[in-house]
């Protein structure tokens, strides 16, 4: 008996031994999508019936959609229906994801009608602590620098790639405080797709076409991150 017990326990230690290392190369990178707003809370009103939650929840699930195909790169959404998900709880799936990318997508609005275009934003500035000789501190400032770093790869690659399908309409890369950014440990952007308040802008989002063009577009800048050294 003792030494069936045995067998049976070397045999778990042998299987998990060979599992292990092929799990880790199987597990591939993680890119979680937040399609923001959702629920009561709708975003910006791009018309009557369409708002800005409609727009980033098809994109979202379009992205999903074209890299499911992709073995290495594994897509989890924040949320994949009309529903209230708050900052908290998006930044709990985040983080309990094991996310190597995260990308949040909005729509904005201007206060006139002559704003258009897409943004790229990253979370830049950290609180500097150069005079701090605290090893582990050392060591939060090099994984916040290679977070920076990675995020405006990221930027970088999603600006010019949905400048294919917005072309002159980039408004650039932007460094801002954003709340959902603060406290990741995770590459992360926030892309305003467009604007709400521009009539060509809003018709554009609206069209099914064009979000699968976004989409793809994310995609492919998603694929071009991990092949270009992007790591988490
Ligand atoms: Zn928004």
């Amino acid at each position: 008996m003792i030494t069936v017990l045995k067998s049976i326990i070397w045999g778990v230690i042998v299987l998990v031994w060979l599992t292990f290392p092929l799990s880790a190369a199987a597990r591939g990178h993680v890119l979680v999508i937040d399609p923001a707003h959702g629920g009561k809370d709708t975003g910006v009103k791009l018309s009557r019936t369409v708002y800005e939650k409609d727009v980033t929840l098809a994109v979202a699930t379009l992205v999903k959609k074209a890299l499911s195909n992709v073995d290495d790169i594994k897509v989890r959404l924040t949320r994949s229906d009309d529903r209230d998900v708050s900052l908290a709880q998006r930044k709990k799936i985040l983080e309990g994801s094991d996310a190597d990318l995260f990308v949040s997508l909005h729509v904005n609005a201007g206060f006139g009608q002559k704003a258009e275009g897409y943004e790229v934003y990253y979370l830049g500035a950290t609180i500097p602590s150069a005079q701090n000789d605290n090893s582990g501190e050392i060591l939060k400032d090099m994984e916040q620098t290679e977070r920076l770093n990675n995020s405006v790869l990221l930027a970088q690659i999603v600006h010019k790639e949905i400048g294919i399908v917005f072309p002159r309409q980039g408004r650039g890369l932007r460094d801002a405080p954003v709340l959902l950014l603060q406290s990741l440990t995770t590459p992360a952007i926030l892309l305003e797709v467009g604007f709400s308040t521009d009539i060509e802008g809003r018709k554009k989002l609206k069209d099914t076409e064009i979000q699968k063009s976004v989409a793809d577009a994310l995609a492919k800048s998603a694929k071009k991150y991990f092949s270009t050294g992007g790591t988490s």
